[in-house]
């Protein structure tokens, strides 16, 4: 019987001394500490090029192949400095970042390997990084942002992001939204979503033009109230 309990005992030990804790977020909200909430596509990362390739390299040619994308930030996506620096300065002073994509998960535990290695802290899919993409209401036929459930979910205090449905979803959620400016290439790709459309011909729908938009980063507001993070540049 003692030789049992001594077996039983051994493989608990041997278990314990295997198990590798994951990361997890803080569960419960902390006095005095912020949550701050990060989109991913050009915001933590310039990865428009990463997009181009997928139009052409992936298996589903000509579409946009979301599970291709993810294993391939390492390789076609780089940071944007200053909001890397931003989120080592948070959490220097003990705060809590999470990143919300609106990219489908497939292959998102990629995207968390990526980018833990660039910005040096475990970045787990379902702990601190969410795939939340757009749904369509089958009532209203309006194509929405899910991310404001996220950031009410996980107690979000602010949230930095370079579209219009991110600063959307802050709203909606009740927190601060931080417009992070959109990179230039990216703005001649990808102008749809951002202040409405800058590159578009001038409609109710799209009033902006260039012009216009440079007045709001001038005041450093954009056309929802929010706060417009001052980035002039990224670094490769
Ligand atoms: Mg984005």
């Amino acid at each position: 019987m003692k030789s049992v309990q001594i077996i039983i005992i051994s493989f608990v030990l041997l278990l314990t001394a295997c198990h590798h804790p994951k990361y997890t977020a803080s569960p419960e909200k902390i006095v005095g500490q912020l949550r701050v909430g990060f989109d991913v596509d050009d915001t933590i990362l310039f990865s428009r090029d990463n997009f181009l390739k997928a139009l052409s390299l992936s298996d589903d040619s000509g579409h946009l192949d979301y599970g291709w994308i993810n294993m391939h930030d390492s390789v076609y996506s780089v940071l944007i400095d200053p909001v890397a620096e931003l989120i080592g300065f948070l959490r220097a002073h003990g705060h809590e970042v999470y990143f919300i994509t609106a990219r489908p998960g497939t292959n998102g535990e990629a995207v968390g390997r990526y980018l833990s290695k660039e910005l040096g802290f475990p970045i787990v899919k379902g702990q601190n990084l969410f795939f939340s993409p757009k749904e369509k209401d089958k009532d209203s036929g309006y194509k929405y942002t899910t991310k404001h459930e996220l950031i009410t979910k996980l107690g979000l205090h602010i949230f930095y992001g370079d579209s219009d449905n991110d600063m959307v979803a802050a709203s909606v959620a009740g927190i601060r939204g931080v417009r992070v400016v959109r990179d230039a290439r990216s703005i001649e790709d990808y102008s749809p979503n951002y202040f409405g459309d800058i590159k578009a011909d001038s409609t109710a729908g799209s009033p902006y033009s260039e012009a216009e938009y440079k007045m709001f980063l001038i005041e450093g507001v954009g056309p929802y109230g929010e706060t417009i993070f001052p980035i002039r540049f990224i670094s490769k």
